[in-house]
């Protein structure tokens, strides 16, 4: 099958407005990962779990905005609560009580979050939440995984490599302070304690590698880390940008972690840009206005729409929704490894909670580069999915929403074994 010629019949329009966007946007996008081959689908309307196309195809959004809309599209609890409070003016500079509100509710769910920052994106949370590390313990150095996403600010880029770019911009003096292991080598991370246990300010680490294609951590590499920070007094930065859906207390209660910081980001806004950072109030204080030494402004820090947008997120997204979503997500799971066990082509899924990822390769996957997310095929797979009327990211990635259900799981497996069939005629 032809997929790119399939692809261009069905978006006519969307490539008509990429041939127009590129006269303004570099390449025709401003989101290295919404940018596929040969152009990009464009979205008008969103509701639910289904997009609609500048095309006027409905797709079946398993991408959800990486993850950030886990309630689905426009919930209407939350564009009540967020078109209410901006309404009654917004963007105050002085503090509202919607911010304690958001913030008690993220202290509540998660143990080791004694205090919590508000910042506008997943970027700023870590940057921030290393900021505080390095304040806090006196030294610069930061160790993280290769291959891991945490953002685009200088530090978290290290150890990122997209298509074997290695992000010319990125200062090589930032690079000298920042080493990486690879996920789930407990004796790579020994050593990386050994040669620099005495100058960590702390490990940044996804207790779920995302980025590399939602890797589940093995036994033990996490409780590692948490022993081998310990012993080094230094800090234990958990990025939960997106795990936080996988339980109410996010992956570190899954897990059994606890980490000494967190970073949050997707959806604790509701959909409005956002990201949040706390952990161990000593640690936290350094960012006490008063007494604290870092210093940590925005305009839109703690913006009372995206407060309350986060807080209506967080009350939908309780136990029970957490629970039903994670069921739904060992459903698909099991079924599409009996997809993939089945395939023409070498495919696998791994995953947790209400996320996966389809690799194809039949080796195991356990980190970044064990893992296939930017190769050609995946990029292909994601366009025979689109073709199918299913949204999902040209890395594989597949998550789930909270409007979902048994029909949106059979229409997956359809289009998954549909896509892998597609994907070994065209090999
Ligand atoms: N950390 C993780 C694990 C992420 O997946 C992302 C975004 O995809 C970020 C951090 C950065 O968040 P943002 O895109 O809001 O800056």
């Amino acid at each position: 099958a032809d997929l790119e010629a399939e692809y261009e019949r069905r978006t006519p329009t969307s490539k008509e407005h990429f041939e127009e966007a590129r006269t303004y946007l570099p390449g025709g996008d401003t989101r290295e990962v919404t940018y596929v081959d040969p152009y990009p689908t464009f979205v008008e309307e969103a509701s639910g779990c289904t997009l609609t196309t500048a095309d006027g195809e409905e797709l079946l959004d398993f991408l959800n905005n990486y993850t950030q809309s886990v309630l689905g599209h426009a919930p209407p609890t939350v564009v009540d609560a967020v078109t209410e409070r901006f309404a009654r003016g917004n963007g105050l500079a002085a503090p509202t009580t919607e911010a304690t509100e958001l913030a008690r509710r993220i202290v509540e769910r998660v143990p080791s979050v004694e205090t919590v920052r508000f910042a506008n994106s997943g970027t700023e949370a870590t940057m921030n939440a290393i900021r505080a590390a390095i304040a806090h313990t006196g030294n610069e150095h930061v160790l993280k995984l290769d291959g891991a996403f945490h953002g685009t600010h200088d530090t978290v880029l290290v150890g990122v490599e997209d298509e074997g770019r290695e992000n010319p911009g990125v200062p090589t003096t930032v690079e000298e302070r920042v080493s990486t292991v690879p996920f789930n080598d407990t004796k790579a991370l020994v050593e990386a304690f050994e040669r620099h246990g005495d100058d960590l300010a702390c490990f940044i680490v996804d207790p779920i590698m995302g980025n590399a294609g939602m890797i589940p951590p093995r036994e033990g590499f996490l409780e590692t880390a948490r022993d081998l920070t310990a012993d080094t007094d230094t800090l234990l930065l958990f990025d939960e940008v997106m795990t936080f859906r996988m339980d109410p207390g996010g992956a570190q209660e899954r897990y059994g972690i606890r980490p000494d910081l967190t970073a949050f980001g997707k959806f604790i806004g509701g959909g409005l840009p956002a990201g949040a950072f706390g952990g161990r109030e000593d640690v936290m204080s350094v960012f006490d206005p008063a007494t604290g030494s870092v210093t940590h402004s925005g305009t839109f820090n703690a913006n009372p729409a995206t407060m309350v947008g986060g807080a209506a997120t967080l009350d939908a997204l309780d136990g029970n929704a957490i629970e039903r979503l994670n069921d739904l997500g060992a459903t698909a799971r099991e079924r599409l490894e009996a997809v993939c066990a089945d395939a023409e082509v070498p495919a696998q899924v791994t995953g947790d909670a209400s996320f996966l990822n389809v690799h194809f390769t039949d080796d195991e996957v356990r980190d970044a580069r064990t893992g296939t997310t930017h190769e050609a095929i995946t990029e292909r797979f994601s366009l025979a999915m689109r073709n199918r009327g299913v949204f999902v990211a040209d890395r594989g990635l597949v998550n789930l929403s909270t409007p979902m259900g048994e029909p949106e799981i059979d229409a997956l497996v359809d289009a998954v074994e549909g896509a892998l069939a597609d994907l070994s005629t065209a090999a």
